[in-house]
């Protein structure tokens, strides 16, 4: 025990000692040339360099005309949360990730590879060292040198534990470019909040500068090839090059990031304004990069250097949030989102708000209804991403429901085509199961993969096999005051296509018809899953009704063109990383034998109380399917309607 507290020690002497030695590649990597330096230069040149840094770093603690868009020193708050992180932080205990809370023990000598539960997000998160700002921000509040201190500690750790190195199986992770990207931009705060502690000395600026460097040059030669990743690490080389001018590369970086945004904005995000990855959570954050690189650039009076389509693109992205999210600002998690709350999407908005002062739906969402106005329209359709919106409103009290039936995406798409989330008054009725967890080892994955499934999605299935194919096209959208329709086909298997009509009737209930044609045989199945709490089901009836005592309730009932039955299934929702909650799900499903489709006519109705709901009927008028149309009778009550369409 002695003898590891004195190896501890020796530790700890030995990397203070690292942090005051003076790097002298740093002479390399700043540009002497850059005005504001010409005593960093002149001293450099007389062999001083320790007072040549001592100078840089008198030039950083006065630098003027540099602003960063994401701090105001002047205003600088730290959350409960955050203090907390920041004083684990000391003790090594790192927060990481939200979904693995209470967060781990690193070790009194931080191990870096430590990977207590095999998820990848664990490993690469903790090189995205979150507990550093936190502790940026402590200190600058309170100047206790505890926390400059452990930060320098920790950040010569860092660099001494994970060098970059080929074919390293630490390099995966502590070097993977979003990682870098992350540290780039976290770092510009950290540098900020801690530059006046007497800790950071000319010595450690030598090593901060090398090692930021390093970061941005790795970005350059390593961008990933598409995707989110892409968007976050080409903003965050912008951010480098702006925010650290005085180093060589520093106009490559920024003009590789604006190139980059441009090229992707046009490339990733669809002609209806949503991005390719079919993800609520991933079209915010794209958003959210293309609006930063914005905010830098008038933060520093560049915006010119973004051409107005990129400008109105990211309008265009806003106004799918402004659609496609819920009255009380709650989003679809189909894919891989989770929930986000009303407070970041009010804050996402009041930034927006400030880009395009003249959108008034932004400025209504942004002012939480109060300013500004919604969009003119009710429902509406994003086509080419494949996002169907119907609503009655934009205020709580309202009913929306918003369909996912799009393209083929990428890795956080889900086989989903068809599914829905229903909200009516304040409450979700029909969640999406969410993601639970990205990638890992095969636990991981089983889990992953359970809340992927299709069959835990509101859509038709085969033999509750995930879906061949998702590409689903839009056959008809009208909207009207008293009639939406929308009629989308997926070729969902092979040799089995599933065509579903949605109708919201009188801005007040949905029916949606399901027909599925093709050669194939099977169980064919239509899944429903709802919000916790507790659901009626019944069989002989084929419906489900929940039973809250709020006067708020959805009754769901199926009228079968063929035998079917009403089978209960396993239900989870996820709204969170690693939190899930069980809720009723079922199916209706009919045995299809031979080559004739299946067809089920479902009818959503909001009531106050099933005992109270009106009695409903349905039928389809046309007995046989037909590709060119449909006409189905509906009953509500003493209420008929007709809903039929051609093609
Ligand atoms: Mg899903």
């Amino acid at each position: 025990m002695r003898k590891l507290f004195f190896i501890l020690i020796l530790f700890i002497i030995v990397s203070s000692a690292r942090a005051q030695e003076l790097n002298t590649e740093v002479f390399n990597v700043v540009n002497l040339n850059y005005p504001g330096l010409e005593k960093v230069k002149d001293l450099h040149a007389k062999g001083k360099d320790k007072e040549a840094l001592a100078a840089l770093l008198d030039y950083y603690r006065n630098r003027k005309g540099i602003n960063h868009p994401d701090v105001n020193l002047d205003n600088v708050k730290i959350s409960k949360e955050e203090q907390k992180w920041a004083d684990d932080g000391l003790k090594h205990v790192f927060f990481v990730h939200k979904g693995y809370q209470p967060s781990y023990f690193y070790g009194d000598d931080i191990n870096w590879q430590y990977w207590p539960v095999q998820d990848n997000e664990l490993r690469w998160q903790l090189h995205r060292t979150k507990w550093w700002q936190p502790m940026g921000k402590a200190y600058f509040l309170t100047k206790d040198e505890k926390y400059a201190k452990e930060w320098i500690l920790q950040y010569m750790d860092w660099i001494k534990k994970n060098p970059l190195k080929e074919n390293d199986e630490n390099v995966r992770f502590a070097w993977r470019p979003l990682e870098v990207s992350h540290r780039l931009q976290d770092q510009t705060i950290q540098f900020l909040l801690f530059l006046n502690s007497p800790n950071f000395t000319p010595e450690f600026l030598s090593q901060f500068l090398v090692n930021y460097n390093k970061h941005a040059e790795h970005i350059l030669s390593n961008y990933s090839d598409q995707g989110n990743h892409l968007l976050f690490e080409a903003q965050r080389e912008l951010y480098a090059g702006v925010l650290f001018p005085e180093l060589k590369d520093a106009p490559v970086w920024r003009k590789s990031g604006i190139d980059v945004l441009n090229r992707q904005i046009q490339l990733q995000v669809y002609d209806d304004g949503m991005q390719y990855e079919l993800d609520p959570h991933y079209h915010l954050a794209a958003i959210n990069i293309f609006a930063k690189a914005i905010s830098i650039a008038d933060a520093n009076n560049f915006r010119d250097e973004f051409p107005k389509a990129y400008l109105d693109r990211v309008e265009k992205m806003i106004m799918v949030v402004v659609n496609i999210n819920f009255p009380d600002y709650t989003n679809p998690m189909f894919s891989d989102a989770k929930l986000d709350d009303k407070k970041s999407m009010l804050r996402d908005y009041k930034s927006w708000t400030k880009i395009f002062p003249a959108n008034k739906a932004i400025r209504y969402m942004a002012s939480d209804h109060k300013t500004g106005t919604p969009p003119a329209h009710l429902s509406t359709a994003f086509k080419t991403s494949g996002f169907y919106v119907f609503r009655n409103g934009w205020t709580e009290g309202a009913t929306q429901m918003t369909l996912k039936a799009g393209p083929p995406a990428f890795w956080h798409c889900q086989p989903d085509n068809g599914t829905f989330e229903l909200y009516v008054k304040g409450r979700n009725f029909f969640p999406d199961a969410g993601s639970y967890v990205y990638g890992g080892d095969a636990e991981v994955m089983k889990e992953r993969n359970w809340f992927r499934q299709t069959m835990v999605h509101k859509t038709l299935t085969l033999n509750n096999a995930n879906l061949d194919s998702t590409d689903t096209k839009c056959l008809l959208w009208e909207t009207s005051p008293q009639l939406d329709k929308l009629v989308i086909e997926n070729p969902s298997y092979k040799e089995l296509n599933h065509r579903r009509s949605v109708f919201f009737v009188d801005q007040s209930f949905f029916v949606i018809v399901d027909e599925a044609y093709g050669n194939a045989q099977g169980d064919v199945a239509i899944h429903y899953q709802m919000c916790e709490g507790k659901v009626n089901l019944s069989k002989n009836q084929l419906s489900a009704a929940t039973q809250f005592d709020d006067k708020n309730n959805i009754l769901v009932q199926c009228f079968p063109a063929q035998a079917t039955q009403m089978v209960e299934e396993e239900g989870w929702v996820s709204y969170a990383y690693r939190h899930k909650a069980k809720r009723a799900a079922y199916a209706f499903t009919a045995d299809k034998k031979n080559n004739d489709p299946v067809r089920f006519i479902t009818v959503i109705l909001p009531v106050e109380k099933e005992k109270s709901a009106p009695k409903i009927k349905a039928l389809f008028e046309n007995k046989q399917f037909d590709k060119k149309g449909l006409k189905v009778k509906v009953e509500v009550g003493k209420k008929k309607y007709n809903l039929n369409y051609t093609l």
